[in-house]
């Protein structure tokens, strides 16, 4: 049994072949509904501008979307970059904090009947003028709010990871179907120059066959605790820096490779006495082999100095990117035999506008989400497989959709 403290356990079966196919152990499954944590008012930022004037709407037809959440993210990547989408712009706001809802609607220009709290969010139903909501609180609440979006006739953009357990995942999915409303995780990536850019390079095999994927997405987290930063709680962070950040490299594993893992093994560390690591990981490190035989190695931590890099590896040459995920100033060189190139495919800060205008694509014209539940869904799987093999201590062998084979 691993050391990560568990909501609730269920029992799974994995199996490492037919020699193990049967061995069952206790994995863990921190449910929503049984965390306890709930939406609360949290102080402005630190550093946040808020514009001097409102962003334009560009088009009449473009797509009302509310801010559910006013944190780091929203105030400093997300809200300024509606000014740059086509057919997205901000029409209501949600918070828990008074003052703060005041100040940013005041400075986007949302009227105060467009600002809701936590408490009033139900009566956003009848707001004609919000048809999308953007989920962009602390993961533990996004499958409750994602829910709440759809129950109110809004199609959503959740924010990654798309929740902590592949059970909330389902029910954000079954709620998007029921509801009729487009559901898209946030994965920014997928909209990035650079990164599309790799993609491109790899299915041209560019570095001949995929031989090796190796990513690290690393920091060192200040001194904290779990009652003052929910990205070391774990009822709203789940395991922690691999939900939070490492999933940057899981996602480029795949979308790289563009295969699924048939086996993951992994280990994980919690050092005792620390209160930044009372009750998630410090580091995770995961090991994956594809079907092809190509093999990826995985690291992420809250604990060491910043690194965010991807590299590929094949035949005949590699991929090299550091920064590989970041919000702008990434890089890529395509090296092959004593050739080095540096390529420039645009511009990094596109990749919050061009992933507000597909969800707006999507909503007009009904065309397929690139980044939908179901890929939020299939990572969960994932990271469920990679704590399930850090607590057992087993290689865990998956199938094509990311689930455990029993
Ligand atoms: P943050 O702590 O700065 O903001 C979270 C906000 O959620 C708070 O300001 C508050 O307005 C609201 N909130 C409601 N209930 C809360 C509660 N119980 N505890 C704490 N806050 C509560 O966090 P952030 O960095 O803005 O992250 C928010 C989300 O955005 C997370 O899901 C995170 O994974 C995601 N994110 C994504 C990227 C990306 O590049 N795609 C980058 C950063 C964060």
């Amino acid at each position: 049994m691993t050391d990560f403290e568990l909501t609730r356990r269920r029992l799974i079966q994995v199996g490492g072949g037919a020699a193990a196919a049967s061995l069952m152990v206790t994995a863990e499954s921190a449910l929503g509904q049984a965390r306890g944590v709930s939406a609360a008012g949290q102080p402005m930022p630190e550093g946040v501008e808020l514009p001097d004037a409102p962003p334009r709407q560009r088009r009449s037809d473009s797509v009302g979307f509310a801010i559910i959440g006013l944190g780091d993210y929203a105030l400093k990547q997300i809200m300024p970059r509606f000014d740059q989408s086509e057919r997205a712009h901000i029409a209501a706001l949600v918070s828990g904090n008074p003052r703060k809802l005041r100040e940013v609607g005041e400075a986007y220009g949302i009227p105060p009947e467009s600002r809701y709290s936590y408490d009033s969010f139900a009566d956003i139903a009848a707001d004609n003028g919000v048809e999308a909501a953007y989920v962009v609180l602390p993961s533990g609440l996004h499958a409750e709010w994602t829910e709440r979006a759809f129950a109110a006739g809004k199609h959503v953009m959740c924010e990654k990871p798309m929740a902590l357990s592949s059970e909330e995942c389902e029910r954000m999915i079954a709620a998007s179907n029921r509801a009729n409303r487009k559901l898209m995780i946030a994965y920014r990536c997928h909209f990035e120059p650079y990164n599309l850019k790799a993609v491109e390079l790899m299915e041209a095999e560019a570095v001949g066959d995929l031989r090796l994927i190796r990513t690290e997405h690393s920091y060192r987290m200040g001194p904290t605790t779990p009652a003052e930063n929910w990205r070391v709680s774990r009822a709203l962070a789940g395991g922690g820096p691999l939900e939070d950040y490492g999933i940057y490299g899981l996602q480029a594993a795949l979308y790289l490779s563009g295969e699924m893992p048939e086996r993951i093994s992994a280990a994980t560390h919690r050092p005792i006495g620390d209160q930044r690591f009372a009750e998630i990981f410090a580091h995770v490190s995961v090991q994956c082999r594809f079907p092809s035989g190509a093999a990826a190695h995985l690291v992420t931590s809250y604990d060491s100095a910043g690194l965010n890099m991807v590299e590929t590896r094949g035949t005949s040459g590699a991929l090299m990117m550091q920064p590989a995920t970041n919000y702008s100033g990434n890089t890529l060189t395509l090296e092959a035999g004593r050739e080095k190139h540096d390529l420039s495919p645009g511009n990094s800060n596109v990749q919050f506008a061009r992933q507000l205008d597909h969800l707006a694509d999507a909503i007009r014209g009904g065309t397929p989400i690139r980044t939908p539940g179901e890929m939020g869904l299939r990572d969960v799987r994932l990271i469920e497989a990679i704590y399930a093999s850090a607590a057992t201590g087993r290689t865990i062998m998956l199938n094509p959709d990311g689930t455990m084979r029993s």
